[in-house]
């Protein structure tokens, strides 16, 4: 059985939507995102893009700054720390990956945390591995929404997340443990990745490489959710061979759009908390 993401993703919207549009009513302004981009990478820039698009579409405004590649550090730092300062903007989002000389982490941090509607921040994750209230990383965020959805039961179940950046696997597994499942992060390094794997109720692909696992790492019945996004539209599952899988996102119309829908909702939220709101 399929989970769909497009489909989530539309009820978030909608729900954002509604909810942007009473603070419009409310306040004359509407929640608006700040993207970052720094260099030109296509894919950063498609991204960026849908980004935008959606908080249009959404009643949401959007302000873009577009930085050259040889942007250093202290330039990109000093442009966040300006749009954290800037009481038009609510939320703020860098576009991940940056180009490699730039310190991603010292960027990150200068959003301030009541604007990290991507939940990027030293804060924000040590808020998600708590399990408070406040903002999620998006993909890791929309792959918990999309387990509720199918009502998948997390507490006391074992979920292999493979993979442990930053952004993506070890978010995911924060946020997995916070709802009482067993998690285990598995990465580059991991030994026996495969009979891991095979223990798994729950698998959390977010890799970047081409059908690493195979359909016999899959446990019959386990939960796959797919986060890669590799060239061709190919996940980082081999789907055809997962037929035995009880639950399984697809690739593309699994976790992507939701990502975008949770970052939707949370430039929303924090527009909504902001003292003058
Ligand atoms: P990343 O920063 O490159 O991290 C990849 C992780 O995978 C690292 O922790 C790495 O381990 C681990 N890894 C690499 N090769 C491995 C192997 N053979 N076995 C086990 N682990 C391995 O990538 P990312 O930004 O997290 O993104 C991962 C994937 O998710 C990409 O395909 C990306 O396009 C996709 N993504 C999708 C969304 C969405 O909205 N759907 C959002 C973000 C990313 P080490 O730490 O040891 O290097």
């Amino acid at each position: 059985m399929l989970m769909s993401g497009t489909e989530l993703a539309r009820d978030i919207v909608q729900r954002a939507s509604e909810k942007a549009a009473e603070y419009t009513s409310r306040t004359g302004r509407k929640p608006c995102l700040a993207t970052v981009i720094v260099g030109d990478d296509p894919a950063s820039v498609t991204y960026v893009r849908m980004k935008q698009n959606r908080c249009r579409k959404a009643g949401l405004d959007s302000v873009h700054v577009a930085l050259p590649a040889s942007t250093t550090t202290e330039e990109l730092v000093a442009r966040i720390r300006a749009l954290s300062d800037d009481p038009a903007v609510h939320g703020i989002l860098l576009q991940h990956p940056v180009p490699g000389h730039i310190d991603e982490r010292s960027a990150f941090e200068a959003i301030v945390p009541h604007k990290d509607v991507d939940g990027v921040t030293t804060h924000s994750f040590a808020a998600m591995s708590f399990g408070h209230n406040e903002f999620v990383s998006c993909t890791p965020g929309g792959i918990v929404r999309l387990l509720d959805a199918y009502d998948v039961e997390i507490a006391g179940k074992h979920a292999v997340v493979i993979g442990r950046s930053p952004i993506l696997g070890k978010p995911a597994a924060m946020l997995l443990l916070a709802r009482d499942a067993t998690v285990t992060i598995c990465h580059s390094k991991t030994a026996g990745l495969a009979e891991i794997v095979r223990t798994a109720d729950i698998i959390v692909a977010a890799v970047g490489r081409p059908r690493l696992v195979r359909g016999g790492w899959i446990k019959p019945g386990a939960v796959v959710v797919d986060a890669g996004y590799n060239e061709g539209n190919v996940g980082d599952v081999d789907f055809e061979a997962a037929a035995h899988a009880g639950l399984i996102t697809p690739v593309p119309g699994g976790v992507g759009p939701t990502t975008i829908a949770v970052l939707l909702e949370q430039t929303v939220d924090a527009a909504t908390r902001q003292p003058d709101a």
